[in-house]
């Protein structure tokens, strides 16, 4: 019943556990890797309405003691005041090293808990317990921690591996389908990057896998954490290998950052439209058959993501849009690193786009 799957990073080693049930069951199943019985809970007021007390109970049940924290929900928690807040509260409830920090949230419970798992006594054990589906195929696996500045989205942060990952996917019936749906535009990447017979999975699996099918909603989470732990482990940190998890990121990104990062549009939103642009750039290039951009749109449509920045519903502008493009991390010596294709499975890496290029496919795209 329970998925497991083993991220080797050398130095350290951890399990991802995908399955139903894991919350009711957590406290025998972190027992194991406490060195102290007694934990401290961080969560969001939303997450902790619906499952604090089932995870308090089942430690209880397993003699661990706790202690929780609640922050408010939003990505706007992810900041430097709610980071400060954090570490003091840890350090008020007298956090131990000895002592291990639950992670019960969505992707801004992990970061910001993780990146303070980091710092707080120079380094306290954590575990992820994500609750979205973004947080279990993504943000919970690779250990990547940290919070926004005003100069952008997670700018500050540290590399802080888990000691465990616990996916609940019945966590997952409680979500806002529009949240849902945004995580399993990170799901088709997976496939997208280079696992084509997973995209064609999904395209007869994917639509159960969003009305709520256990058995799809396992698999899906599987592969994907699957897919991620592998580039995470051969390049732990970021370089091409692991550059191709932002694919459908470098347009994404620039959307988001002219929405100014609302619920306008959530970032896997973001992404479903950036990866078909990826895919028509690639097509535009010469590089992608365009039945494979037609096949893409054609699957985030039937599951209900957008496909193309005017559904949105607002007009982009090309040269903020590159403006945004030209302010990220990955940008090296000027030049944009885009994620293309040469089909359905087929990505890779390139810093070979010209700007012409770039602004012919806006002129399309927009
Ligand atoms: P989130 O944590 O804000 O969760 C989305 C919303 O759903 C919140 O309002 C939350 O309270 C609510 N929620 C969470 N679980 C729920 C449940 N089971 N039922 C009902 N409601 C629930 O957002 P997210 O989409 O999970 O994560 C986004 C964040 O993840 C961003 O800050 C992004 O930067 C980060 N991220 C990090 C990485 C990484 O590698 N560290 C990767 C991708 C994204
Ligand atoms: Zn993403």
């Amino acid at each position: 019943e329970i998925g497991r799957l083993a991220v080797d990073l050398g130095s350290r080693r951890y399990e991802i556990l995908v399955g139903g049930g894991l919350i009711a069951r957590a406290g025998s199943l972190v027992l194991p890797l406490l060195k102290n019985r007694r934990v401290l809970i961080v969560t969001d007021a939303t997450v902790g309405r619906l499952y604090l007390e089932e995870l308090v109970h089942s430690l209880e049940a397993a003699g661990i003691r706790q202690d929780s924290i609640v922050l408010p929900p939003g990505e706007a928690t992810k900041d430097f005041r709610h980071l400060e807040e954090l570490c003091s509260r840890l350090l008020e409830a007298r956090i131990e090293r000895n002592q291990m920090i639950l992670a019960l949230g969505g992707g801004v419970i992990g970061d910001i808990t993780g990146f303070a798992a980091s710092i707080v006594l120079r380094g306290v054990d954590f575990i992820q317990i994500p609750t979205t589906l973004l947080a279990q195929v993504d943000s919970s696996v690779g250990g990547k921690t940290g919070i926004n500045t005003a100069q952008g989205k997670n700018l500050v942060g540290s590399f802080y591996q888990p000691r465990l990952v616990l996916a609940d996917i019945d966590a997952l019936d409680s979500l806002p389908r529009r949240e849902l749906l945004a995580g399993y535009a990170e799901v088709v990447k997976y496939g997208l990057i280079n696992d084509p017979a997973f995209f064609s999975w999904l395209e007869t699996h994917g639509a159960d896998l969003v009305e709520g099918d256990t058995a799809a909603r396992r698999q899906a989470v599987m592969t994907s954490c699957a897919a991620k732990a592998a580039v995470v482990a051969a390049d732990e940190r970021e370089a091409d290998q692991r550059a191709l998890l932002n694919l459908g990121h470098t347009f994404g990104h620039a959307l988001e950052a002219e929405c100014g990062y609302t619920d306008e549009l959530l970032h896997g939103e973001a992404v479903a439209i950036g990866m078909v642009m990826a895919f028509e750039l690639s097509a535009m290039l010469g590089l992608s058959p365009p039945e494979d951009t037609a096949r893409l749109v054609r699957h985030l449509a039937a599951v209900g993501l957008p496909t193309s920045p005017a559904a949105i519903g607002r007009d982009f502008d090309a040269d903020r849009l590159i403006h945004h493009m030209q302010q990220d991390k990955k940008v090296k010596d000027g030049r944009l690193t885009f994620v293309l294709a040469r089909g359905i499975g087929r990505a890779f890496v390139s810093r070979e786009v010209e700007p012409a290029q770039l602004e012919a496919l806006l002129a399309r795209s927009l």
